[in-house]
């Protein structure tokens, strides 16, 4: 569509059928695994059409060129970390999403790669290890989540972004948080947005998706690549479904950004939170509640409006003490709760919090 609409037109024109008589106005579900030779298909590892009309609309939300859809989040970033170069240095986050975090340990420690964990919000330890990082192997890779999960640090991304392009190192931004609705890391210069779209894009909790979106032609032929040789295909009813979601977006980051502000200032103030973190946007907040593991538990078994689950960016909330999995960062509190703000109304959401704040006993 036009570029001079702006972003929250364009996310509910995006990858739609072209306008011509009859053409449906939703890409249709075509569950297919393999197509008549001689085209640009043949067999759905490669390209199917539902997954293309996601991967269509992916890249002109997150203005790039090209998106190639995985079938999960963590998928995508395996193909990311399957074209690092074997013992090439990468700087990530040392508070990174859970799966990644231990990927990426895991490369380190059979020597796959070279990991370097910075605090990502401290820009000039950013800034350092990149230009401290050996490249003998190849180029380096600046792995970056901003806001992290779950600690919610900000990364000064067009600082950073720049130096590692200056230093020829390959960028990769997490946009999982902030969503292409309020920050898009390639109009910043990044080489790659990878996306859990299993959370807000698709925004239902009822699928598994991933996505890695760039401008780069070869680039994004090698990640189509890895798709096909590692195997990790979407389902076109699940592409299907994220498209669906997806044109809300826009309305349900505003509804639950503005809810998410109203609760932080609002827990600021409550006598059982120790600490607040919100970046001041976004749908999601870290708070560290005074009780113990057990207490913190039970309390988000007790909300009744809040669901005690993981995962965030449904249009329904959810809480949950990060600590009670084992592979959670131990940077991470041990009574840091994330709340992701969906769509119920506000003094709802406010209120169920109160009555589950309560039933914490207060010897603390
Ligand atoms: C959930 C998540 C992932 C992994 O995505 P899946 O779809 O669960 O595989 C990656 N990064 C972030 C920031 C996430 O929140």
């Amino acid at each position: 569509m036009d570029e001079s609409r702006t972003w929250d037109t364009r996310v509910v024109a995006a990858g739609r059928p072209p306008r011509i008589p009859d053409s449906p106005l939703n890409a249709p579900i075509v569950p297919a695994s393999s197509f008549y030779a001689g085209g640009e298909l043949e067999y759905a590892r490669e390209n199917a059409p539902t997954s293309q009309a996601l991967e269509s609309a992916l890249a002109e939300i997150e203005s790039g060129s090209h998106a190639i859809v995985y079938s999960s989040g963590m998928a995508a970033a395996n193909a990311i970390l399957d074209l690092i170069p074997h013992g090439g240095a990468v700087i990530a986050s040392s508070a990174t999403y859970t799966g990644v975090r231990v990927r990426l340990e895991e490369l380190h420690s059979r020597r796959a790669i070279n990991l370097k964990q910075v605090m990502i919000e401290d820009t000039d330890a950013v800034l350092a290890a990149l230009q401290s990082a050996d490249t003998s192997a190849g180029p380096a890779t600046l792995w970056i989540e901003s806001p992290t999960n779950p600690l919610l640090e900000v990364a000064d991304l067009p600082a950073v972004l720049d130096q590692a392009k200056r230093l020829g190192a390959r960028s990769v931004v997490d946009n999982t948080f902030a969503t292409p609705a309020r920050q898009r890391p390639l109009e910043l210069g990044a080489d790659a947005v990878l996306h859990s779209v299993t959370k807000s894009i698709s925004g239902h909790s009822d699928l598994l998706l991933g996505a890695v979106v760039v401008r780069d032609d070869s680039f994004a032929e090698d990640l189509r690549t890895r798709r096909v040789l590692l195997g990790a295909a979407p389902s076109a009813f699940d592409c299907f479904l994220a498209l669906r979601g997806l044109r809300t977006l826009a309305i349900r980051v505003d509804r639950g950004e503005a809810s998410a502000q109203e609760l932080a200032r609002r827990l600021a103030g409550s006598p059982r939170v120790t600490r607040v973190r919100y970046p001041g946007w976004g749908t999601i907040i870290a708070i560290e509640v005074d009780g113990s593991p057990e207490e913190i538990d039970a309390m988000c078994a007790r909300a009744e409006v809040w669901t005690y689950a993981t995962s965030l960016g449904g249009v329904e909330s959810l809480i949950e003490r990060r600590r009670r999995w084992p592979l959670e960062s131990t940077n991470v509190p041990v009574n840091l709760v994330r709340l992701s703000v969906g769509i119920e109304n506000v003094e709802d959401l406010w209120d169920d919090l109160s009555m589950a704040f309560a039933t914490i006993p207060s010897t603390h």
